[in-house]
């Protein structure tokens, strides 16, 4: 029957296991926040080990259950360990957030070999391998589980100056069909999100150095709002609603799409 589960279930994630990565600040902490409100327990992975516990220590506050775990998700061996950890502490892994990036801004004839790689294994790199670590104990739980993956409408329309960030974006939408495909059998759905310009620390501060290696700063902000036909930035949470909606029973069925969450930016 199409009410089978009650609304109040819907979005109910009790007895989940997610991890998050960058939760220290920004969407990835909104998204831990959102999670933990539906009831998983949330592992706040970050580079920096004092936000990701400050976000725990809301968690907990709010009467939440969550740990904090410093990893750099461009280390193989550092993603292996935080999943491994995850597992071991919290009981196993049913939600991974792949939110971490970095969007420094470079002309592209600037751009050095170090800054690509940096780019690309952290957003990129990052993403897959925790995916890969975090498959393999969905698969051992045999319960599967739920990957969402933080793109960008970079993906889809480029910025400028950020070539770099765009292939790692766009790479990341392919990656998650890629991963949907080869993992749907095993009932580990895997889902992106694409936000359009998010009012967080990172954005203030890319922006900022944006502007002063060129582009102006209140352009490129005037620039973003003209093309928003919902007209204001993002909020943090709104993505973390998203997130809630692909983690959930609601997105039963939802596997290898990218969800747009934007203010309508890409048809603008
Ligand atoms: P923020 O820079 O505000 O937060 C990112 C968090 O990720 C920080 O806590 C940062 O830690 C952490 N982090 C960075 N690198 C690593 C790493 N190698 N390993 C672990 N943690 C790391 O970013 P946003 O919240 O704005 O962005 C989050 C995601 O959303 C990114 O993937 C971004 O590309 C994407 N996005 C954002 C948009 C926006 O407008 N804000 C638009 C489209 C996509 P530290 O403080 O130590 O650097």
């Amino acid at each position: 029957m199409a009410t089978e589960i009650p609304i109040s279930t819907l979005f109910d994630l009790k007895g989940h296991v997610a991890l998050v990565t960058g939760g220290g600040r920004g969407i990835g902490e909104a998204i831990c926040l959102r999670l933990a409100q539906a009831g998983a327990a949330v592992a706040v992975v970050d580079m920096d080990e004092t936000t990701a516990q400050r976000t725990a220590g809301r968690i907990a506050d709010l009467g939440g259950k969550a740990i904090a775990l410093q990893c750099n998700v461009a280390e193989p061996a550092a993603d292996r360990k935080a999943v491994a950890t995850v597992v071991g502490r919290l009981g196993g892994l049913d939600i991974l957030v792949n939110n971490a990036g970095i969007f420094p801004f470079s002309p592209v004839t600037d751009t050095a070999p170090e800054l690509w790689d940096r780019v690309l294994s952290v957003n990129l790199g990052g993403s897959f391998f925790l995916a890969q670590e975090a498959a393999k104990a969905m698969m051992n739980s045999g319960k599967g589980g739920s990957i969402i993956n933080i793109a960008s409408v970079d993906a889809f329309r480029p910025t400028g100056n950020l070539a770099h960030y765009d292939a790692s974006k766009g790479g990341l939408v392919m990656l998650t069909r890629s991963l949907a495909l080869e993992l749907g059998p095993k009932k580990i759905r895997v889902n992106a999100i694409a936000p359009g310009s998010i009012d967080t620390p990172g954005a203030q501060a890319a922006m900022g150095a944006g502007a002063s290696s060129g582009a102006k700063l209140e352009e490129l902000l005037k620039g973003f709002l003209a093309r928003i036909p919902l007209g204001r930035m993002g909020t943090p949470d709104d993505i973390a609603c998203a997130a809630l909606f692909l983690a959930s029973p609601a997105a039963a069925y939802v596997t290898g799409t990218t969800l747009v969450v934007d203010g309508g930016y890409l048809v603008g």
